[in-house]
């Protein structure tokens, strides 16, 4: 596959964006090479500036959960388009989403909808510290709920629990109320709420984590975290940016039977458009402004071609009963077959799934957080992202992501895209 034109439209961008992107991953910087500029998309596949065909399997890091231009969601959108693009007043549509989004989502009586996943993740911390009071927040080293201050976090050193920051322009006074724990191990977490008695607003998680591959929860992890919180009057929010609308009509909290305090949604529930959202029950939810304290606002928040677009495709999602199910057996046999050729090719791998959500490791073992997702081996990672690229199949240009099946793939992508992983293990 050629990549000319890509890499002359990247030598562009550089000149007038820092690093030619608007937002880091999409750089390349973990695998090497040139970017690959996108000319338009259908279904399953990604067509770019050269005029090469690429089966998806990054789905806009999530949202296209039906493949690429769905028909419904576009001509909502044109539609709407025609009418006005934004009022900054309420629209009848606002309602009509929200109120589907809570008969499907278990536990929540009320949603406000933002512009981003990063939105939505700051937004529910700020309301959580406001409902109980407390300042401090525990997330866990791996999870990513966006770029703002308080989760740009990384562990102190030696015995300290507060974390530092991670980046810089991220205050040391902001990074020592965001306490770290490591991903499924609940001593840990226990520990923090032992050394933090009485201070602690919210623990905030990825139900299954996406962003450092995919790592399902251990069993009984939730649920040791759900009485945690609940002993100790902390909140406990599920970041389902990833997983809301994708591994159950309700999301994690249906699929793991766990109730969490706060939801934080994106991806999926805009269809495509910037949109994130949180929920919570009324007692919580009407801790905002205007009826609240807690301060929290939006020009653009719920505007209309948004709104369309989320309500077209969670309207999608409810109407099909079979869908996760057929998700989830289309994931199996992509798993089966990948499992199938790098072992005939006796290559080194552990793999991770939850439903649509699924990652390979370079490392012979179990994968169960940060530090043993790092284990994984970088070099064979880079090698097979190129092996793959150059036969047509898109993967996250990271080791650290997760690949997101869409009911656009067909059976026969799958069977292409397991071909094209044999033929590349065989390089590796
Ligand atoms: N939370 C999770 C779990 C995410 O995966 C992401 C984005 N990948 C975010 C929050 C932030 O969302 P956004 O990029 O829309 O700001």
């Amino acid at each position: 596959m050629l990549y000319k034109r890509s890499s002359e439209l990247f030598v562009e961008a550089n000149k007038v964006i820092p690093g030619g992107v608007n937002s880091p991953v999409r750089a390349f910087k973990g695998v090497g090479g040139t970017p690959i500029f996108v000319k338009e998309a259908k279904g399953a596949y990604l067509y770019d500036e050269d005029g090469n065909r690429l089966i998806d399997y990054i789905n806009s890091w999530g949202p296209m959960i039906l493949g690429h231009a769905y028909e419904p969601v576009v001509n909502a959108v044109v539609e709407k388009a025609k009418k006005g693009t934004s009022f900054g007043m309420p629209t009848e549509l606002e309602t009509q989403i929200a109120q589907l989004a809570v008969s499907m989502v278990p536990n929540i009586d009320k949603i406000r909808f933002v512009n981003s996943g990063t939105e939505a993740c700051m937004s529910a911390i700020r309301l959580a510290r406001g409902f109980t009071k407390r300042d401090k927040i525990i997330k866990f080293s791996g999870c990513y709920h966006g770029h703002s201050d308080s989760f740009l976090i990384a562990a102190g050193s030696g015995l300290s629990t507060f974390g530092v920051p991670n980046s810089p322009g991220v205050t040391e006074g902001t990074a020592k109320d965001t306490l770290l724990a490591a991903y499924n191990d609940i001593d840990n977490v226990k520990a923090l709420f032992e050394a933090n008695k009485g201070q602690i607003a919210a623990v905030i998680i990825e139900p299954v984590a996406g962003n450092m591959g995919c790592i399902p929860p251990v069993k009984g992890f939730l649920g040791a975290l759900r009485q945690l919180c609940t002993e100790n009057e902390t909140l406990l929010i599920f970041d389902e940016v990833m997983t809301g609308f994708r591994l159950a009509k309700g999301g994690a909290q249906e699929l793991y039977g766990i109730q969490a305090d706060i939801v934080c949604f994106g991806k999926v529930i805009g269809g495509g458009l910037p949109v994130g959202a949180f929920a919570a029950r009324e007692e919580i939810m009407n801790y905002l402004a205007p009826i609240g304290p807690v301060y929290q606002a939006g020009t653009l928040s719920g505007n209309p071609l948004a709104m369309a677009a989320g309500l077209e495709m969670l309207k999608a999602l409810n109407a099909d009963n079979e869908i996760f199910t057929r998700l989830d057996e289309k994931t199996a046999y992509l798993e089966k077959g990948i499992h199938r050729v790098l072992t005939e090719a006796n290559v080194v791998f552990t793999k991770n799934r939850v439903g649509s959500m699924i990652s390979v490791h370079f490392d012979a073992n179990p994968v169960y957080d940060f530090a043993t997702a790092k284990n994984g081996d970088n070099d064979t990672f880079k090698k097979f992202f190129h092996g793959l690229l150059k036969r047509g199949v898109y993967i996250a240009p990271s080791a650290y992501e997760t690949w997101f099946i869409t009911d656009a793939l067909t059976y026969e992508d799958l069977d292409f895209t397991i071909q094209a992983v044999g033929e590349t293990a065989k390089e590796l």
